[in-house]
């Protein structure tokens, strides 16, 4: 099952194997094993092995019992997951108190669990909310926009990703989804495909933010 960025894999001894996929972290399912750099682990089955590489080491794995999962750092302060009925517009509004922006609320993995850093410039253009915009302007049926926008990028994706990617689970989202279908992610100076604007590029926490000065307010 899945939690926020984290895999885990339930044993029937009641042990859990916990992954992180880190930015470069895949998996990859082959009949015979074949070596690869960067394979940390291998898992065997009758008639296929299930092998995890990582070329830059942010994942990691970790083996917990069900009491030490329950209490796990990594998965206590999560939020809901973004396709769940819990993400919805009434805890949306409540946590628009936080004195902070738009992009950042959405970062923020105790706000909703998973949401990925390019995923959020698409649902911001898609909602037309400049991700600079403080919580407190945010208005109500901007709210709406933006839940709905999460829920149609996230769909999209996983449909696109479904299709491209055969016999992987790829942590990297710029492979699934995008490349032909991002609006503003990774088009810093490109023309809005909207307004023909060019795209501007920010910082926000370290991370690249894209967006359309003239299509986000
Ligand atoms: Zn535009």
């Amino acid at each position: 099952m899945r939690r926020g960025k984290y895999l885990l894999f339930l044993y029937n001894d009641k042990n859990i194997l916990l992954f992180h996929l880190g930015m470069t972290g895949f998996f990859r399912i082959e009949k015979k094993y074949q070596f690869r750099k960067h394979d940390h682990l291998i898992f065997n089955f009758i008639n296929k092995k299930l092998i995890f590489n990582d070329i830059r080491k942010f994942g990691f794995v970790k083996i917990l019992n069900e009491r030490e999962i329950s209490e796990c750092s990594h998965l206590k302060n999560l939020g809901p997951e973004p396709l769940s009925s819990k993400f919805c517009y009434n805890y949306f509004k409540k946590n628009l108190n936080r004195k902070t922006n738009i992009k950042n609320l959405l970062m923020n993995q105790s706000f909703v669990a998973g949401l990925g850093n390019i995923y959020c410039s698409e649902i911001l253009f898609r909602s037309k909310v400049k991700p600079t915009r403080q919580l407190r302007l945010i208005k109500e049926n901007e709210i709406s926009k933006i839940l709905d926008s999460v829920k149609k990028i996230l769909f999209d994706s996983i449909k696109l990703g479904g299709t491209t990617i055969k016999n992987f689970v790829v942590s990297d989202e710029k492979i699934g989804y995008f490349k032909n279908k991002l609006m503003v992610y990774g088009r810093k100076g490109m023309n809005c495909f909207k307004c023909k604007n060019k795209i501007d590029k920010i910082t926000q926490s370290g991370r690249s933010t894209f967006f359309c000065s003239r299509c986000q307010k």
